[in-house]
């Protein structure tokens, strides 16, 4: 890791089998119909560049995201902005089967020199600054970027050692990052209060309250703060990484395919509740095979066209018959939108 940033080299005889992995899955038959359909259109790998391609197919199929990119013009005076709208053009134009996203990289590396070819990436590290690239380019504090993706987090501490006042403190997310337990043979499933932000837990005699000035047990937890994202980023945080040491967390973790309630996650005695969907539908999953410094990415995503399920393997596309065969225990990063009629 180089200042958050995994970075590796990749050796080729392994990416291969990684790869390969993926197409032992007998779940996706090839598409048969001639008929272009928009936004089915591959990416070249550009060199050990999956993990963007995974990524960019995880966006493309956020769809108030895409409507918002194809509504810019090309006048647009930002680089990546305008390489990205590009693409997204080309992609959803029904004209492609697959494009070269070689501009798109060559703006985002002259901003990044990390993200150079020939390594291999993490997607999930890859979307978020992405994203937050595109942020910038929009110089405004609030753009569709923070309107879309970025949600909120109260969390408060509530002294149990005799005064019982409450200090809160408030943070904003762009994404939800949930640890996954090194335990294979359990049935797991997407459990948001595993992450640091909603279990409550209770902080033992480490907390200094400010009131009765002094160490005292306290009771730590936080609450969504309303109004929700329209997208909902989860990462099940596979790479584990310390001093000498990385590993990946191979655990099947069952997540919902739609209907994931964010309900209970919300701060109490809020009068917005009632007014707003809770509930988020997933629209792409970023799938992860291999070893943490040899593996491949590809990408499952739900086609806002015609509603079907595809699997985004850089080039190449198939369709998912079964919606069951979307969840594996390759999921690396989950896409939800927000239901928008009650
Ligand atoms: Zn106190």
């Amino acid at each position: 890791m180089e200042n958050g940033w995994i970075k590796f080299e990749t050796d080729l005889d392994d990416l291969t089998l990684a790869e390969m992995e993926f197409d032992q899955y007998s779940m996706i038959s090839f598409e048969t119909e001639d008929d272009l359909i928009p936004g089915l259109c591959g990416l070249t790998n550009l060199g050990n560049t999956c993990f963007m391609n995974s990524a960019l197919q995880c966006l493309s199929n956020i769809p108030e995201l895409t409507r918002k990119i194809l509504s810019f013009g090309n006048e647009i005076n930002a680089p990546i902005i305008g390489a990205y709208s590009t693409l997204i053009k080309t992609m959803w134009s029904g004209e492609h089967v697959v494009t070269i996203p070689s501009s798109l990289l060559l703006n985002i590396s002259e901003n990044l020199p990390r993200f150079r070819r020939y390594r291999q990436q993490d997607a999930q590290e890859f979307m978020n600054y992405f994203l937050h690239l595109i942020h910038q380019e929009l110089t405004s504090e609030r753009t569709l970027i923070t309107d879309l993706f970025y949600g909120r987090i109260q969390s408060s501490v509530k002294c149990l050692g005799g005064c019982h006042s409450i200090e809160t403190n408030e943070e904003v997310i762009s994404f939800l990052p949930l640890p996954v337990a090194n335990d294979i043979d359990e049935y797991n499933i997407l459990y948001l209060q595993s992450n640091d932000f909603f279990r409550e837990e209770p902080l033992n005699g480490d907390y200094y309250c400010s009131k009765c000035l002094d160490l005292k047990t306290a009771r730590q937890k936080a609450d969504l703060v309303l109004p929700l994202p329209s997208v909902l980023i989860i990462q099940l945080k596979r790479f584990t990484y310390d001093l000498d040491s990385s590993a990946k967390i191979d655990t099947y973790i069952d997540f919902p395919l739609r209907d994931l309630d964010l309900g209970q996650y919300i701060i109490q005695n809020n009068d917005e509740k009632t007014n707003v969907s809770t509930l988020y539908d997933l629209v792409a999953v970023s799938n992860h095979t291999g070893s943490l410094v040899a593996g491949h990415y590809i990408t499952y995503a739900r086609n806002d066209r015609n509603k079907k399920w595809y699997s985004f393997n850089d080039e190449t596309i198939r369709e998912i018959i079964d919606e069951h065969d979307i969840v594996t225990k390759n999921a690396y990063i989950l896409v939800y939108i927000q239901r928008t009629t009650l």
